[in-house]
């Protein structure tokens, strides 16, 4: 095992730590005042660290190509889950490959298919149509449709604009508590919803829906019950869908997330390479100072493009009102020294291997256990 390093809060990106918090507070998931460690409450456990996942017909892993989503069937793997029934679910930021660039890592996608051959294992994938840049430049317009893949194929889910009422965004998400300004994060979570809730071989069915959250991550986290129905449960409806969210690792530390990678010689994703203590969206809206200098050095057309949008809507992404430009050139950019990473990570096929073999051994990232990455939460 690597020597350990100081653990500090992991920041896995801004979804996990602080949007799915505040979505299952709106949904009525979590009640600090109900915590009562390891009791069964109404169908909920505040600790499950193990289940029999065998004993689900179906096990969705949600996988954002991120360390804890890999620990998570990682862990699946080691309590004996039987692969027939796993699959991994990606949410696409940008929209279908090839629609927009404007925030993710290009080679995600492929990342994820790469995981899945890896593993044996199906990937679906599924968006809003035209991905976080069509959602942001809605003028008095509808959103766009969903598309999920699904076993039988590509399924197109329509608005329903006869409910909904034209709407304009044409800004950024704002850095807030509320999903309804920060709506980046709505585009990932409502797609994942509309594939449980639209996909008729879930119905009848018992569902394991595993995420990676961790509780040393926040004090938001840190009062997640670890089982508990899923916003999606139909159990004791017509439909018959249980649907039971599982954080797998919930109470693991970042040093155990990278022990299992290691055990497993699963290499680490290319961002935590590069110094990013996280790997979701690359131009997040919470990135830091240094990540944004990083950007600006590494990738600065992805800045330009960022900027761009800025001037055009004559608002920032930072609260402080200083733009991405000013905010790279306060920046100290991080010292970049992988440059296989570092190519891999302009490219949106996925050329580096996904396991440590003779010629790939295992190490430790820049990123592990570093602060570095993405901006306040
Ligand atoms: S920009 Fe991406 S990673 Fe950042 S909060 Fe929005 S959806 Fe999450």
């Amino acid at each position: 095992m690597f020597e350990s390093s100081p653990l500090i809060a992991d920041r896995d990106g801004f979804d996990d730590l602080v949007v799915i918090p505040s979505l299952g507070e709106q949904l009525g998931l979590f009640e600090s005042s109900e915590l009562e460690s390891g009791l069964n409450q109404d169908g909920r456990w505040f600790n499950l660290d193990s289940v029999d996942p065998n004993t689900y017909d179906r096990v969705i892993v949600c996988m954002s190509g991120g360390k804890d989503s890999i620990a998570c069937l990682l862990y699946l793997l080691e309590l004996g889950v039987d692969t027939s029934r796993v699959e991994l679910w990606h949410q696409c930021i940008d929209g279908a490959p090839g629609q927009s660039d404007l925030m993710d890592w290009p080679f995600t996608h492929a990342y994820n298919l790469a995981l899945g051959r890896h593993f044996g294992l199906p990937v679906y994938f599924s968006w809003i149509d035209g991905g976080f840049e069509a959602e942001m430049l809605k003028n008095n317009s509808y959103s766009r449709a969903h598309y999920m893949e699904t076993p039988d194929g590509l399924v197109k889910l329509e608005r329903d604009v006869t409910r909904a009422k034209p709407g304009t965004r044409m800004r950024f998400p704002q850095q807030s508590a509320s999903l309804s300004t920060r709506w980046c994060s709505s585009l990932k979570i409502d797609v994942a919803r509309r594939a449980l809730n639209n996909q008729p071989r879930f119905n009848g069915k018992k569902v394991l829906f595993v995420t990676g959250e961790r509780r040393e991550e926040s004090a938001n986290r840190s009062k997640y019950f670890q089982m508990e129905r899923h916003a999606c449960d139909r159990r004791d409806g017509k439909l018959a869908r249980h649907v039971d969210a599982w954080r797998a690792v919930l109470g693991w530390n970042e040093q155990q997330v990278w022990e299992i990678l290691q055990r497993h010689n699963i290499l680490a994703p290319v961002p935590y390479r590069l110094g990013w203590s996280r790997s979701s969206c690359r131009q997040c809206i919470y990135n830091d100072d240094n990540i944004w200098a990083t950007i600006a050095v590494h990738f600065p057309k992805s800045l330009s493009k960022i900027s761009g949008y800025e001037k055009q809507f004559g608002t920032t992404i930072s609260r402080e009102r200083i733009g991405v430009d000013q905010r790279a050139q306060r920046g100290k950019a991080l010292s970049v020294n992988d440059a296989l990473a570092l190519e891999q990570a302009s490219r949106s096929d996925y050329f580096l291997p996904v396991a440590a073999d003779a010629a790939n051994p295992w190490f430790i990232p820049p990123g592990a256990f570093e602060k570095a990455g993405c901006g306040a939460v």
